[in-house]
């Protein structure tokens, strides 16, 4: 069963929220995306930072699980899937939107902070 979407919103954040898709936060003032779901009759909301929605992060970890997973797909899925195309993707764009997530993630793993010339 997939989540059914109800509303597609784009506020301006008045508080401090936290991107779903990455961990980073997002600013007051800042506009962000908040989907509205439905999902085994309860509401829930969804909310992306601006770099995760103009990325499309959302549809390359989906497409990158080969679409299999149901329940859909969190900032777990996520890492794992920046981690993975950082090391085998083919295509230096998608390099880069992994990149970019792994530092509004702030990991901290062996891998990212060699990358960062942390480990040195
Ligand atoms: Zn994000
Ligand atoms: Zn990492």
């Amino acid at each position: 069963m997939m989540p059914q979407l109800i509303s597609e919103l784009n506020p301006t954040a008045r508080k401090i929220h936290r991107c779903m898709m990455c961990g980073g936060g997002i600013r007051p003032g800042e506009r962000y995306s908040r989907d509205t779901l439905v999902y085994d009759g309860r509401i829930y909301s969804w909310v992306e930072c601006p770099a995760c929605q103009s990325d499309h992060v959302c549809n390359e970890v989906h497409a990158w699980t080969g679409g299999w997973y149901d329940e859909g797909v969190g900032i777990e899925e996520a890492s794992e899937w920046a981690h993975d195309t950082i090391r085998f993707a083919k295509t230096e764009d998608l390099r880069e939107i992994a990149r970019r997530w792994l530092l509004r993630n702030s990991c901290t793993c062996e891998l990212c902070l060699l990358a960062n010339g942390a480990g040195s």
